[in-house]
């Protein structure tokens, strides 16, 4: 996470990773803006670049060159990411509220968030058609159509409803790749057969009576029915029925039909077209609500209405982005007039492509060839993001804080240490005033009556299982930062196959004028606060200051039972280990630093890292464990060499059955390793034949840190399969037996890792 002195004066929150906000995000982090802190919230971390979309399908693309990387192109923006999908705009507070996370805080709002065709409009079609749109769900199901079509030997048919650009060229785009799928695999395609339904007499409505007539030729060349003036009035499961009264059962139905927008921006009281979308001035601004901003197929343009088209995305993100600025520094935005005209590149699937503007036209290979050449060239400038210096601190743009926010920051300047870096009272009142911590009848004094300290009772019976943890982030989201932290801290207390009972956070949140500080302190705390509560842990205090990094750690106190101990001691002889999360979260991480990590491989980490180990340890007590350490810092082999040396025992690991996070190899091989690595390395000696295991690329993950990482425990043998199903079955869906134990040889190096 990059730090910086400069303390945060306005929050600019942009809301979708369209094609004009990922202009925004390269513009930002090419000349960033001190005090300003960007958010993007965006349900995708890979966007589709849609003029690449037909091409992904048809199989000239993979999924890296057809999609924009948001994780790290917000990395590179010094922006944070909130992998979330907004629901809701509250414009009264100027927060938005999202589906998964505490609501967002802004002072300026841009909306890029796209359209979805409408399938409310014809009865029957919500949840019996595949839209074209959200594309990566539309990709998940294409995926699973291509598998049913090479599999299936019966005919298949499927429909397109919709015969626009992206209907017609979608059509032609699947037909190209499963007859390509079906050709290498020995069959004959002409089984598949594709109908196309138009509602106007004609395809392509807006683009020329050339294009429209080389389309119509090519499509009756290559066997697809088109419906002309056949709107579709109804559907069914299986089955659509059209204005006609013609009706057809496809096997699939595709939607790629008029472009809608979303409910939520009408509902937050924004003015909106009659489609819905956001009536927006030459400015890109709101007519109602000059501090939101859209762009997109989401706004409409009051006085230059054109076409819902990523081309008119793309052109509208470099006056976005002027006018952003303009706005953060209480400068008038200046007016944009889009073009008019523009140059249409629609392919047929077979690297073939018409190109029209106007009445003009031309088409053939070539054209194909120059099309790729243009939105390979487009992706580059995001997917291959220079290398920017670390942002030193700087000054405050004049314009950007008001008179009494200039003081405030002066004041912050002058902060002193100790005591005077505590976060003030009113802030942390209010900060954790919508915290609810999990009431507990032995907490006699909790965060409900706060006093010098808290005071909990001990059970008769029980001891007291004692840990504390700490840590700078490793995420630019405070609340997902918080989820993990607190994760992290109650693992040891799982891993002795304790309860946890109470903990006491300690936070240090960036400099900031208070607001800001506020919404750091709610977010990270709530984030924490939905892990403990899941635990039936109630936080009871704790202590909060101001500092360069966010940090944040536990004491956690839990309960146990003497007889029920799990010691790292416990190892026998003919039980199988077993882990119940992926390893990788060090490399990747430290990949993430340097803009290496691939932005679904830090989302996919970071739900893995979120995962209690609450049911995995006691799934693990259930099948009879009676050993078990949670991984972090020291890695798989540091914590597993704990676990042998106090058991008197040797281990094989089987390094291929090692669950590795998805990116983890890649990283590794580049050669990329957290810093914490080479400490761990020391423990090789530990290893009987490391020369050996060294060879396979994916032995360094066996030293890799881990943050919140899973549970390493062993099970007796007979039993371990059955506890690696009930563990799947409990959600720890990468459980592994990864290897067994031995009895002790007289070899001073107990584990053999097999490759
Ligand atoms: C098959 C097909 C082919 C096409 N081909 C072309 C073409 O060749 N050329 C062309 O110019 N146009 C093409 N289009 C049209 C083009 O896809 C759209 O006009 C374009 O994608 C609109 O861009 P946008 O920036 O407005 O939004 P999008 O590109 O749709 O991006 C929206 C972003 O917002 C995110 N998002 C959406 N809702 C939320 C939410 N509630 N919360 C958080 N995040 C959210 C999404 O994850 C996504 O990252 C095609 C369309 C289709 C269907």
């Amino acid at each position: 996470m990059k730090s910086s002195d400069t303390p945060i004066v306005k929050d600019l929150v942009l809301v979708g990773g369209g094609h004009s906000h990922v202009t925004v995000l390269k513009r930002f982090g090419m000349k960033p803006m001190p005090g300003v802190r960007l958010t993007l919230i965006c349900r995708d971390a890979h966007t589709p670049y849609s003029g690449m979309l037909p091409g992904y399908v048809a199989g000239h693309y993979d999924y890296d060159q057809a999609h924009i990387d948001l994780g790290a192109l917000a990395r590179f923006a010094n922006a944070r990411f909130y992998h979330s999908t907004v629901t809701k705009l509250d414009l009264a507070e100027k927060k938005v509220i999202c589906d998964n996370r505490p609501p967002v805080p802004f002072d300026l709002l841009s909306i890029n968030t796209g359209s979805t065709p409408n399938t409310d409009h014809v009865p029957g079609a919500t949840g019996n058609v595949v839209p074209v749109k959200p594309i990566n769900q539309f990709l998940d199901r294409w995926e699973a159509l291509s598998a049913r079509a090479m599999e299936t030997e019966a005919p298949m048919k499927i429909a397109v409803v919709g015969a626009g650009a992206g209907g017609v060229e979608i059509t032609l785009a699947i037909q190209y790749r499963l007859g390509q799928m079906r050709k290498a695999a020995g069959r004959d395609a002409s089984d598949i057969e594709f109908h196309l339904f138009s509602g106007s007499a004609e395809i392509l409505p807006t683009h020329n009576a050339k294009v429209r007539k080389t389309f119509v030729e090519t499509l009756a060349k290559r066997g697809v029915v088109t419906h002309l003036g056949e709107a579709i009035v109804q559907v069914a499961p299986g089955k659509l029925r059209s204005a006609g009264g013609g009706e057809l059962e496809p096997d699939e139905i595709l939607w790629v039909t008029a472009a809608g927008a979303p409910a939520w921006p009408a509902e937050a009281g924004l003015s909106v077209d009659e489609g819905g979308f956001i009536r927006v001035e030459d400015t890109l601004q709101s007519v109602t609500h000059p501090e939101v901003f859209a762009a997109g197929d989401v706004a409409s343009m009051i006085n230059h209405p054109r076409p819902k088209s990523g081309v008119f995305a793309v052109r509208q993100g470099k006056p976005l982005e002027r006018n952003l600025r303009r706005m953060l520094l209480g400068k008038t935005p200046v007016p944009f007039k889009p073009q008019e005209k523009f140059l249409g590149l629609i392919s047929t699937g077979d690297k073939y492509a018409i190109a029209s503007r106007s009445e003009w036209s031309v088409r053939g290979r070539a054209v194909w060839q120059w099309k790729d050449w243009i939105d390979r060239r487009f992706m580059d400038k995001y997917n291959d993001l220079p290398d920017m210096d670390e942002e030193e601190a700087s000054d405050i743009p004049s314009g950007l804080a008001s008179a009494d926010v200039v003081k405030e920051i002066s004041a912050i300047a002058m902060r002193c240490g100790g005591c005077g870096a505590k976060v003030g009272a009113t802030v942390l009142t209010r900060a954790l005033s919508e915290l609810r911590p999990a009431p507990r009848g032995d907490v006699l004094i909790g965060l409900h009556e706060p006093d010098d300290a808290a005071v909990v009772e001990v059970p008769a019976n029980r001891l007291m299982v004692h840990t504390v943890d700490y840590f700078r982030a490793m995420v630019d989201d405070p609340y997902v930062f918080g989820k993990i932290a607190a994760n992290h801290s109650l693992g040891d207390i799982y891993a002795m196959g304790a309860e946890p009972q109470s903990a006491l956070a300690i936070a240090t949140v960036p400099f900031g004028i208070e607001s800001k500080v506020e919404d750091t302190l709610t977010q990270m705390m709530s984030g924490a606060m939905e892990i403990l509560n899941d635990a039936h842990c109630a936080l009871v205090g704790g202590h909060t200051s101001e500092g360069p990094e966010l940090s944040l750690g536990f004491a956690v106190n839990g309960l146990i039972e003497r007889e029920k101990i799990m010691r790292k001691g416990g190892l026998r002889p003919g039980d199988k280990l077993i882990v119940t999360k992926p390893i990788g979260t060090g490399t990747l991480f430290a990949a993430d630093m340097r803009h290496k990590a691939k932005g679904r491989w830090i989302a996919a980490a970071l739900d893995h890292m979120a995962m209690s180990n609450r049911k995995g340890a006691q799934c693990l007590i259930e099948h009879g464990s009676q050993a078990a350490t949670d991984i972090t810092g020291f890695g798989l082999l540091g914590h597993l060499v704990e676990m042998v040396r106090a058991s008197g025992v040797d281990v094989e690991l089987d390094l291929n059955a090692v669950p590795l996070m998805d990116g983890a190899s890649e990283t590794v091989k580049a050669g990329i390793v957290s810093s914490l690595q080479p400490q761990n390395v020391r423990l090789r000696r530990a290893v009987a034949n490391q020369e050996e295991a060294g060879k396979d690329p994916r032995y360094p993950l066996i030293y890799d840190p881990q943050t919140a990482g899973g549970l390493l425990a062993s099970v007796p043998g007979d039993r371990a399969e059955a506890c690696v199903a009930a563990l799947k079955a409990l959600g720890y869906e990468r459980t592994m037996i990864v290897g067994e134990v031995l009895e002790q040889s007289d070899r001073l190096e107990p584990i053999t890792v097999r490759i």
